[in-house]
């Protein structure tokens, strides 16, 4: 299928590795010209140099913290006014809610809600304007289904969800939309630093728990960037054009409800 994006440009922020590299690689496989934005400047060039020779696309590099108004505006800077915007960050860390601060609060608010809600606003109406616009927010499982140790990032990403719900209703007359990507267990350095985290709360070797993990999901085994990069690019397709304001869990089955 050709996605008819061709020629568009698109800001794909932390995207030097995991899920935002696999959305950045699939885009540019479609002829999107992408800026990619992470905060260390050699591993992000390493990337856009892999994804510009697998793709032949245009690559550009934002090297900064995308959490920061610094980094947001050297992003937009680079990358012009974008036709499609992929909202990524770090995840906040897992841990015990008893011991996080407001200071832990404010700074998972501002990764995992506020930030994306700054590049919305500061990319929206160029996009209604020429009558095209994809936006997809990645989130989290977490959002339908909550994790306990990852209390900072169910409750950041919450927030962002229901801010888009509305706005995406708002948007889609003029064809952007607005949706949100909900990544279930994906084999990336941010799972891998979970199973981590549960090693060191006494619950077994990172690997072992990270082999029971796959073993007891439905699909037997974790998804891989790549998928992830094609769901979302399709997601920011002409065809697209009438997804707007859903949350859609790619997750091999793992939620358990009907609906
Ligand atoms: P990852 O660690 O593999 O990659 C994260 C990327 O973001 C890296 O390129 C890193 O350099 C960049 N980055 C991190 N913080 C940044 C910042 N402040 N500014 C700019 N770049 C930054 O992680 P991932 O697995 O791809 O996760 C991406 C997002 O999806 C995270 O928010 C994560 O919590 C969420 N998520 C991941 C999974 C999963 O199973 N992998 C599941 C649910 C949610």
């Amino acid at each position: 299928m050709d996605l008819g994006i061709a020629g568009k440009t698109a800001l794909v922020c932390a995207a030097s590795k995991g899920l935002g590299k696999g959305c950045a690689m699939a885009l540019a496989a479609e002829g999107v010209n992408v800026t990619i934005t992470a905060r260390s400047a050699d591993t992000l060039e390493a990337t856009a140099e892999e994804i510009r020779q697998a793709t032949g696309s245009e690559v550009r590099t934002a090297a900064g913290d995308i959490t920061t108004a610094e980094g947001r505006a050297l992003a937009l800077e680079t990358c012009g006014s974008p036709d499609i915007l992929v909202n990524n960050a770090g995840g906040p860390p897992p841990g015990n809610f008893r011991d996080w601060t407001r200071d832990d609060w404010i700074k998972a608010i501002d990764a995992n809600m506020l930030t994306a809600i700054e590049l919305i606003k500061a990319t929206v109406d160029p996009m209604i304007e020429r009558k095209f616009g994809r936006i997809v927010n990645i989130t989290s499982s977490a959002v339908k289904a909550p994790i306990d140790v990852l209390g900072l990032s169910n409750g950041a990403r919450s927030g962002l969800t229901g801010f888009v719900a509305g706005v995406a209703r708002v948007t889609v007359r003029d064809n952007v939309t607005i949706n949100g990507l909900l990544p279930g267990p994906f084999d990336t350095d941010r799972l891998r630093g979970n199973f981590k985290y549960r090693e060191t709360q006494g619950a077994g070797s990172a690997e072992e728990l990270a082999n029971k993990a796959a073993a007891a999901h439905p699909a037997g085994r974790f998804g891989q960037p790549e998928e992830f990069g094609k769901a979302c690019a399709f997601l920011c397709s002409v065809h697209a054009g009438y997804i707007t304001g859903q949350n859609l869990l790619l997750d091999g089955g793992g939620y358990p409800g009907t609906f």
